[in-house]
């Protein structure tokens, strides 16, 4: 793990690019949002970045994040926290228990599963498999419209946006055409809540700025590789 001099100047770097893909588009910098994804990261070093500033952190797993929240950092009312990875339909109670934003909602059934737990209003996002990689999660992009409708008519739910993940490659430019698609499909469905965006990673978040994100998840470049 880095110092936090060195971590300083790691998240300096990204705001820097995040604030320059931000130029390039003609877009404001407080329009997109920099999802920290601490996944693997210990507690100490999440402190850290929350003391530089972060105010959302992305965890890919419930029992994880479980713990993280609950033992050390208790609930700070200022963090929002994101559910980014697969979620399954029997982990939903405890999801909608530990997480404000859960971007990987993917089916009817887990919709409805949430909706069911949940006391408080809870944003979601429909996490869409826009490459179609057989590996991906996420719903076809043909099955968005009417799990947008099911989203749309849950009482605890709130639609806030479509989540999509990029096939993984050494070229951002790659990444291009797969958020702009995610980007048509928002603008296709024509909903009468805005939609936003979430998509870009370490590999690929300037391009996916370019191409309209309003959230990207970010965790290698800040944190350096991890280690499995
Ligand atoms: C791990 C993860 C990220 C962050 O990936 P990095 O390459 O470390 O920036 C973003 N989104 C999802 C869904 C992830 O699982």
């Amino acid at each position: 793990m880095f110092s936090s001099d060195e971590l300083n100047h790691r998240l300096a770097l990204v705001r820097q690019r995040i604030q320059r893909a931000c130029e390039r588009s003609r877009r404001e910098p407080s329009s997109v949002t920099l999802v920290c994804v601490t996944k693997t990261v210990p507690v100490d070093v999440i402190e850290q970045v929350l003391a530089l500033g972060i105010t959302d952190l992305g965890e890919n797993r419930v029992q994880e994040a479980k713990q993280k929240r609950e033992a050390v950092i208790g609930n700070r009312p200022s963090v929002t926290w994101h559910l980014i990875g697969h979620l399954q339909r029997n982990k939903a109670k405890v999801a909608v228990e530990l997480f404000d934003m859960i971007h990987s909602v993917d089916s009817i059934e887990l919709a409805q599963e949430l909706d069911r737990h949940a006391v408080q209003p809870r944003e979601v996002l429909i996490q869409v498999n826009v490459s179609g990689e057989t590996t991906k999660f996420g719903c076809r992009p043909e099955e968005a419209g009417a799990l947008a409708q099911q989203i749309l008519r849950a009482s605890h739910l709130r639609l806030a946006g479509l989540m999509t993940m990029a096939p993984f490659s050494d070229d951002p430019e790659s990444a291009r055409p797969v958020f702009r698609r995610l980007r048509e499909l928002r603008d296709r469905l024509a909903l009468s809540v805005p939609l936003r965006l979430s998509m870009g990673m370490s590999q690929d978040f300037e391009v996916a700025i370019e191409e309209g994100a309003d959230l990207v998840r970010v965790g290698t470049a800040i944190f350096g590789a991890r280690s499995h």
